[in-house]
């Protein structure tokens, strides 16, 4: 509903005029595209809806903004009363990414907020992402889903359509990986899109929803039966030229779609009778030719189908929820919640031994690197295997920019549940990953701190010198800091105090079957050439574990 349209207060009066003729026959509505709530009378409307058709859901997709609108007193009246599917957009799961691509400052503050007040007001809430080439990495759907998971919310996403720029089409590897990857680590709640669910072997009992039960209403008021069919083609009828809601499959627009046919190309494909060719509206988006199939087709990609060896099973969620938009377009639903079989062997760690890990207050070499630096704001500081954030935390106290690597989803829900229960939105960017696939793929002299603390400890000797030392090098830019951690051979847990470094598996405690190095200072020494030595500490603690601790500068 946008009010510069014409006719405004009219569009209004038919949309309430359809709904109350035909409120036996719709089950909900949804506003979405554009942002409903900044429209001043999107929430009389609503009010106006609800009053004639008490039985209709009522949804909304907001970008964040409905937070902020609900502060007025009747539009939180409103929001209470009628409003009980609530779709808030994010399409980075960081606030610096998200306001810039929502080009607004605020806006990821918007969308922690809005699931807040959901959360406060028992509604049903889900955070939808469009997947694109430039968001699909696997660290920021794991940052969005979080998000999703700390406010008890649903996650859908919608594979971008791209009308005329297809430069932001999500690549068919990236679809894959991605959803892969998906299927594997969260539940499902439900996949209505013929393709990918033949693909996984799941659950798709209508196919693709398009054409069937919904339509969309277009700002100029005409109907169409798909989401992301928009251009003349589609646009046959406007709502006020229609009476009775069942009318609209005669619509030339909805017969087009309920006669496509399963494409030749598809021949005798296995999964035919589930995927059918595909997506429609993929199809005609691409192509603008039903006789092709899905883009997304592994076959024209000379890819195998069974992507069901990669993701495993399907799960579904215990408590299927019920959604606005489950079935009536091609969108993917998911249930937060980590699957079992995603759990790392460190995220074990943090559920068990939480409370191992659980200091608030910086490691004392981090304080001391900190008096050492030159510049004393806004510094750019990576924390290598962050965990529970003690220290990357203290740097973001002092305004300084923060990005926590770690690779466990329990460590980085409690970090980013701990600093968002603080309204601390920005200033940081939680990146589940290794860490050593994190170091090779960042840019050269990117940051002004590096914290290596109680983490690289944990791998081999080799691992130890040829990827993180050196990177750590790299990445640091001219006389930036380390601050790093690292096991003296004096340590009881080594079996070698003979040795000058020693690789040795632990059997014992919370990190058991996690290889650790051990080092003289001699051989630590040979292996940070470059940086000057600003202090080298052996600390050993009341259990008889010995840490070298470093402090260098990148000459
Ligand atoms: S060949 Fe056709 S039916 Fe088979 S997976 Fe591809 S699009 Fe689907």
């Amino acid at each position: 509903m946008r009010r510069e349209q014409k006719n405004f207060d009219n569009v209004i009066q038919t949309g309430i005029d359809f709904v109350k003729k035909n409120r036996n026959k719709i089950d909900s509505i949804n506003f979405g595209t554009g942002e409903p709530t900044v429209e001043p009378s999107f929430f009389s409307f609503c009010d106006q809806l609800n009053r004639v058709a008490p039985n209709v859901t009522l949804g909304v997709t907001t970008n964040g903004n409905l937070a902020k609108a609900a502060r007025n007193p009747y539009n939180l009246d409103v929001f209470i009363r009628c409003i009980e599917d609530i779709d808030i957009s994010l399409d980075f799961g960081d606030a610096e990414r998200q306001d810039e691509s929502r080009n607004c400052e605020g806006a990821f503050q918007g969308v922690i907020e809005t699931l807040k007040l959901c959360q406060k007001y028992g509604k049903n809430a889900t955070v939808v992402s469009v997947m694109h080439k430039y968001n699909c990495s696997y660290s920021n759907f794991s940052s969005m889903i979080r998000i999703a998971r700390l406010y008890n919310a649903s996650f859908r996403i919608n594979i971008l359509r791209p009308t005329v720029d297809f430069s932001f089409a999500l690549p068919y590897k990236n679809l894959k990986d991605n959803f892969i990857n998906l299927i594997r680590e969260y539940e499902v709640e439900s996949i209505a899109d013929p393709l990918l669910a033949a693909l996984v072997e799941a659950d798709c009992p209508n196919g693709d929803p398009t054409a069937e039960s919904s339509f969309r209403i277009l700002p100029n008021g005409y109907v169409t039966p798909s989401t992301y069919l928009l251009d003349a083609d589609w646009q046959v009828k406007r709502l006020d030229e229609i009476d009775n809601i069942d009318s609209m499959h005669e619509l030339d627009s909805f017969k087009k779609i309920k006669a496509v046919e399963i494409p030749q190309s598809c021949g005798k494909c296995r999964m035919r009778e589930i995927c059918k060719g595909g997506v429609f509206d993929r199809r005609w988006l691409w192509y603008h030719d039903f006789s092709e199939n899905d883009p997304y087709c592994p076959l024209r990609f000379g890819d195998s189908l069974d992507w069901k060896q990669l993701s495993g099973n399907v799960i579904y969620s215990k408590k299927r929820k019920s959604f606005v938009h489950d079935g009536y377009l091609p969108t993917l639903i998911f249930n937060p919640t980590i699957n079992a079989r995603a759990l790392s062997r460190w995220d074990n760690i943090y559920l068990n031994y939480r409370s191992s890990y659980n200091s608030n207050e910086p490691d004392q070499y981090i304080l001391k690197a900190e008096e050492i630096t030159s510049q004393k704001t806004k510094r750019k500081v990576l924390d290598l295997g962050s965990g529970l954030g003690r220290n990357g935390k203290y740097f973001l106290s002092k305004g300084d920019y923060v990005s926590f690597i770690e690779s466990s989803k329990v460590a980085n829900d409690i970090l980013v549940k701990s600093l968002l229960d603080k309204n601390i939105m920005s200033g940081y960017s939680v990146i589940e990953c290794d860490i050593v696939e994190f170091l090779e793929n960042e840019k050269n002299e990117s940051f002004d701190i590096v914290l290596a603390m109680h983490i690289i400890s944990h791998g081999t000797i080799d691992i130890i010198a040829s990827s993180y030392i050196k990177n750590i090098y790299r990445v640091l830019k001219k006389n930036g800091i380390a601050c790093i951690t690292l096991p003296s051979i004096t340590d009881e847990r080594c079996p070698n105090h003979g040795a000058d470094i020693y690789e040795y598996t632990l059997e014992d405690g919370p990190e058991k079957g996690i290889v650790h190095s051990f080092y003289s200072e001699a051989a630590l020494l040979s292996e940070i050439n470059g940086f000057e030595v600003l202090e080298i500490d052996e600390k050993t603690n009341d259990s008889g574990n010995a840490h070298w601790n470093l402090i260098l500068r990148k000459r």
